[in-house]
């Protein structure tokens, strides 16, 4: 198959899927380029799900286009498209030991025993189961088995993995050891990783990409940086960490007036009339340090480890700051007593005035 060097992997145009009267994938378009870790990221029912299946082959679009590469696989089943999945339950064939497992791919492509043999050793190194290959699945943690599940998904080298949560099942401390895991994996064989998630901090960790998606569209695409430090909506702003969202106008270029007549200066970037502006909790600071001011009174303070999170009331509504614990046993202000906020302007952006967030 002739291929331009410079295709995407995985690219999607205008691509809907309707489920009868719900409309699950309301038209993407979006391009994942080679070797890229991309994470679809939204609330439960946002179409993250159905836009896996659709790349899979595992639901067709109702229109729109998907290529792998330069090829158009729509109508192509699952198993003719170049991609292989890796869902949260594991799905390993529970009475063959953990080498036949991560085989079995290869065998069914007929493929030199000794080449299989060679093959399966070196995955089962990258995923850190040297030594494993003999055991049965039951025989592993469920960390170990979604490593297994991973081996029999990448060892016969697709264009794009896909992962459906896959570490939904396991316990926190696991989850955050493994996102680590399969981003030096992801790193180490340079296969395109889409990955779907509705937990930030996951897709985070991971994606050099994240589309954050909302009602069957998506809302806004980036690196987790930008997303963070720009969000466009206020539902990215509320997605991704915890934003305070004032309403206000803007009242000239950089200038947003509040309701009770403070201006503060923020990236309007076009915006006009009203508007929410945001800046993250831990970009305030307790003292009159920054431009942008407000004060108000300590309602709550509580120790949260690396920081303390206080919230104040103020004219305009209620603040979260994260205030770092930089010294052990650090003054924070008590509750009644009245403090000034202050931030810089870059840390202050401007998105359309909150709508309900949903999800
Ligand atoms: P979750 O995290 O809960 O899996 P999701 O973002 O992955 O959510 P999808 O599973 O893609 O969302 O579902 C999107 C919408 O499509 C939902 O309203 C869901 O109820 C609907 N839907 C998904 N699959 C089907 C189906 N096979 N038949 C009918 N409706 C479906």
């Amino acid at each position: 198959m002739s291929e331009t060097a410079t295709a995407p992997d995985v690219r999607l145009e205008e691509v809907v899927k309707e489920f009868g009267e719900t409309r699950a994938v309301d038209g993407i378009s979006l391009e994942i380029p080679r070797g890229s870790f991309f994470a679809l990221l939204g609330p439960s029912g946002c179409g993250k799900t159905t836009t896996l299946r659709m790349i899979g082959g595992f639901e067709e679009a109702t229109s729109g286009r998907i290529f792998l590469g330069d090829r158009d696989v729509v109508g192509l089943p699952p198993y003719k498209r170049d991609v292989n999945t890796v869902f949260q339950s594991y799905a390993l064939f529970p009475h063959m030991t953990v080498a036949d497992n991560v085989a079995f791919g290869l065998e069914r492509r007929k493929i030199a025993k000794s080449e299989i043999a060679t093959r399966v050793s070196e995955i089962l190194e990258l995923v850190d189961l040297e030594g494993r290959g003999s055991r049965k699945p039951r025989q592993l943690s469920g960390g170990q088995q979604q490593r297994v599940a991973l081996a029999r998904a990448i060892v016969n080298n697709p264009r794009v993995l896909l992962l459906d949560e896959p570490l939904g099942a396991l316990d926190l401390k696991l989850r955050k050891q493994m996102q680590l895991e399969l981003k030096r994996i992801q790193h180490e064989i340079g296969i395109t990783f889409v990955h779907v998630t509705h937990d930030q901090e996951e897709a985070m960790t991971m994606a050099d990409t994240i589309a954050v998606m909302n009602q069957g569209r998506i809302e806004q695409l980036g690196t987790p940086a930008e997303l963070y430090e720009r969000p466009l909506t206020a539902f990215v702003a509320g997605f991704l960490g915890k934003s305070n969202l004032l309403e206000g106008t803007v009242a000239g270029d950089g200038v947003v007036r509040l309701g009770d007549g403070t201006e503060l200066r923020a990236r309007t970037d076009g915006s006009q009339g009203a508007v929410s502006v945001g800046v993250r909790p831990e970009k305030i600071s307790l003292g009159e340090g920054g431009v942008n001011r407000l004060s108000g009174q300590v309602r709550e303070s509580a120790y949260i480890g690396v920081a303390t999170e206080v919230v104040v009331a103020t004219a305009v509504g209620e603040l979260t700051v994260f205030h770092q614990n930089v010294e052990a046993g650090g003054v924070v202000p008590a509750p009644g007593s009245h403090v000034t906020l202050s931030w810089s302007p870059d840390a202050t952006f401007v998105v359309d005035r909150r709508e309900e967030i949903s999800g």
